[in-house]
């Protein structure tokens, strides 16, 4: 068995660490590109939202490397992401690649519908040892977040640019080539050390920016054209709503561990104009931008696929909660036919109103 998955940012890390700590092959999919969302768009509906585009020539250039399984994620959705694993599947067999698909999702009826399809992929491996590689992964996620977190505030303030894309990219590696519990301890601070060595100017004046959305294409670099990369470059430190170890914490083990962050605040936050959830992270974009207007953030960004429905819900409601709230929100739909200069003209002009705007109360406040 050969197994694979489709990308969606660094989530490769922790996967591929999980099922090799069960001795498990994984042929990973090149990273994704634009021959990736070319092979994906050519064979997806059109409507289809992009991530299920990229998914696609994901699975289909991880066949062309000898993959013949796909392990995904499932839903009940209300937005398409329920039926991505079977319409995806449905593709590929028309297409004549030989996949099986296993599908981890909620249980209809009874807890062994989830356990039999585990144990599709795990085969008779034993329940503790499934645990272990599962904390595994998760640890694994935790110590991408962190280093992450770090290129969000030295990205602003680098003296070379593109030191901190460099030193990110070698401190992934590290926590990707971790084979064990230990060597991962010793990555996570490898990486770390890595990332403080960037030089930088501690004392260049910066504004905090947050994403926003759906989660594929706020994890996923390519989907979002390196939006994070761009603002940075802009002097800009980026917070993220979404981050893969609390979604982690937060959808597979129910909030256990505690000191994390968690999107609860958000669901809470966003009461007062949405009281219900429409599917994917809508509600959580709603009430992030309450909670980064009250942490003093100068701006926040709406990242979402062309057609992706929560999000859309999320974005008739945003003018009001901006208004209220008095913070900037900016609205970016990406697709296939997205420019990545166009967007960037877009950043541009967002965070030139931003530091404006920014300077405006400063001397207003001084006025007083
Ligand atoms: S959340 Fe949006 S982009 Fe993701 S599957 Fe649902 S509709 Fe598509």
């Amino acid at each position: 068995m050969k197994v694979t998955f489709p990308h969606m940012g660094n989530l490769y890390i922790c996967v591929k660490g999980m099922l090799e700590f069960l001795d498990i092959e994984v042929i990973l999919p090149p990273a994704s590109s634009k021959r990736t969302l070319t092979l994906g768009a050519k064979y997806s509906p059109e409507f289809a939202c992009m991530p299920l585009k990229l998914n696609l020539g994901n699975l289909i250039e991880a066949s062309e490397l000898g993959a013949d399984t796909i392990m995904m994620a499932g839903g009940c959705g209300p937005c398409r992401f329920g039926y991505y694993a079977q319409i995806e599947h449905s593709i590929l067999q028309d297409l004549g690649y030989k996949y099986n698909l296993v599908v981890l999702e909620p249980p209809e009826k009874h807890i062994t519908e989830l356990t039999s399809r585990v144990r599709q992929i795990t085969g008779k491996k034993s329940w503790w040892k499934v645990i272990q590689a599962i904390k595994y992964g998760y640890l694994k996620s935790r110590a991408v977040d962190e280093v992450e977190l770090m290129s969000f505030k030295i990205r602003p303030r680098e003296l070379v640019t593109g030191e901190t894309d460099r030193a990110l990219a070698e401190a992934l590696k590290e926590i990707d080539r971790a084979g064990n519990m230990q060597e991962l301890k010793l990555a996570e601070v490898r990486g770390k050390e890595i990332m403080n060595d960037v030089a930088v100017d501690s004392r260049r004046p910066v504004i905090k920016v947050a994403l926003t959305g759906e989660i594929f294409t706020l994890l996923e670099p390519f989907a979002n054209l390196n939006i994070e990369r761009h603002l940075g470059r802009l002097a800009v430190e980026v917070d993220r709503s979404i981050y893969l170890s609390e979604w982690i914490n937060d959808h597979l083990f129910m909030g256990l561990l505690k000191g994390i962050r968690s999107t609860k605040e958000y669901c809470r936050s966003a009461a007062p104009y949405l009281n219900h959830f429409v599917g994917g992270h809508g509600l959580e974009t709603v009430g992030s931008i309450p909670v980064y207007a009250r942490q003093g953030y100068a701006g926040v960004i709406q990242v979402f696929p062309f057609t992706c429905m929560p999000e859309i819900v999320a974005e008739s409601i945003l003018p009001k909660v901006s208004a209220a709230n008095d913070i900037p929100v900016m609205t970016l739909i990406m697709d296939e036919h997205t420019g990545e200069a166009g967007m960037v003209t877009r950043l541009e002009a967002f965070v030139d109103l931003l530091e404006r705007r920014q300077n405006r109360g400063y001397t207003m406040k001084n006025a007083k």
